[in-house]
């Protein structure tokens, strides 16, 4: 029995450290997730700890007791702080090594003492709690990814059980002196359910990962680099399968005489003349969604819109633009903006539609002199897109 034991001591130890390097891959893949390198060191400690457990199952003495256990214990803890890292964004492997060091320091003293069986019950109860609190951590933080975050809090949690069942069976058989490692039936179940849980928070981190990444480039590839607003594809993906009541309306913003901008001040100026206008749409507070389009157009939709309050909050963003003083390199920057508006109709309610009406009514904008907003005539769709 002692032999199985040992072997399986050993497959923990070699599955713990498969757990580090995929671990340590993912955080070299991605380095600005610092709670993985957390985590890598919470196994470092673990892999050593678990050798030299195995170790003391043929050599039992004291010290070594002691040394397997403070690893563990620091390997746990800092698995923990890594957990909370994850949550919080905050490194808080302060608190988890100070953890640690007393939970060393109170499995330490009942083995110094003589009675290592309840120094092995404190470290089954200090374990437990360090992994119940890792399943806490996760499991708050699911929503990042429900499946796999969800199923790593069950891993830890259930881990931790097996911890529990070994404390309570030393606990109630009243071995508070050993000699030796522990052996029985909550050993065996604890054994096994780590393994089984390494292995499956190996998998379930990877899927983390891979849904962070993807969670990453989605929200990259919908926005706009220069302003970090919402760009075009952001805007057709949000909006062109909505339909459009005479409540919503769409704004369609053009910088005036941009070009001239650009052959003045240079390109880089202009590109502050950008920002400068992607700031005022992101400070006015009615709009739904603003999006640059390209170049110096945007976009703006509204949704439960009275009549008449597109074109006045469009005016009001026309006039805080006009009025607005760019400082690039020492240099004073003033542009102006035209804007279209156009609301949705009960037969006009795709949103390609109100956006071409809108185009036509700021082609009437520049038209009629620039810096001034225009209202969409009532025509049909058909007839505002022949204008435009
Ligand atoms: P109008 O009043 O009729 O709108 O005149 P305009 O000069 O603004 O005319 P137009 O819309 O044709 O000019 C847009 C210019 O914007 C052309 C292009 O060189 C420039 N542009 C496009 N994208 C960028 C960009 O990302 N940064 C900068 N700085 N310029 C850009
Ligand atoms: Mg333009
Ligand atoms: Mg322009």
């Amino acid at each position: 029995m002692m032999l199985d034991y040992r072997t399986l001591l050993i497959s923990l130890g070699v599955s713990t450290l498969c757990l580090l390097l995929t671990i340590l891959g993912t955080w070299m893949a991605r380095r600005q997730d610092g709670f993985l390198l957390t985590c890598v060191v919470g196994l470092a400690f673990l892999v050593p700890g678990i050798f030299t457990y195995s170790y003391y199952t043929e050599t039992p003495s004291p010290w070594i007791a002691v040394a397997c256990c403070s690893l563990m214990l620091m390997g746990f803890a800092t698995i923990y702080a890594a957990a909370r890292q994850f949550r919080t964004g905050a490194s808080s492997i302060g608190a988890g090594l100070q953890a640690s060091l007393w939970a060393a320091a109170l499995t330490a003293l009942p083995i110094a003492l003589g009675l290592d069986g309840l120094g092995f019950v404190s470290l089954n109860l200090a374990a437990a709690s360090m992994l119940f609190a890792t399943a806490l951590e996760y499991w708050r933080a699911r929503e990042e990814a429900r499946g796999p975050l969800t199923g790593m809090a069950a891993l830890y949690a259930m881990t931790g059980t097996s911890f529990v069942l070994c404390a309570a069976v030393l606990a109630l058989g009243h071995h508070w002196v050993l000699g030796k490692a522990p052996d029985n039936w909550a050993e065996d179940l604890n054994i096994a359910v780590s393994i089984a849980g390494m292995t499956g928070i190996g998998a379930m981190s990877l899927m983390v990962h891979q849904a962070r990444l993807t969670e990453h480039h989605r929200r990259e590839s919908l926005t706009d680099a220069l302003t970090g607003l919402s760009n075009r594809r952001a805007l057709f993906e949000a909006y062109e399968k909505q339909s459009f009541s005479v409540e919503t309306a769409v704004i369609v913003f053009d910088i005036d005489r941009f070009k001239l901008i650009n052959d003045q001040h240079g390109h880089a100026v202009g590109d502050e003349v950008i920002r400068a206008f992607a700031e005022e749409l992101n400070r006015c507070a009615g709009l739904t969604m603003a999006a640059r389009l390209g170049g110096e157009e945007f976009a703006a939709v509204l949704r439960n819109a009275a009549p008449g309050y597109a074109e006045w909050l469009s005016e009001r963003i026309r006039r805080n633009f006009a009025d607005r003083e760019i400082h690039v390199d020492g240099e004073v920057i003033r542009a102006t903006v035209s804007a279209g508006v156009a609301y949705g109709r009960e037969d006009c309610a795709d949103f390609d539609g109100i956006l071409r009406k809108a185009d036509a009514a700021l082609y009437l904008a520049k038209r009629n002199g620039r810096n001034r907003v225009e209202l969409a005539t009532s025509g049909s769709c058909t007839a505002a897109r022949s204008t435009a």
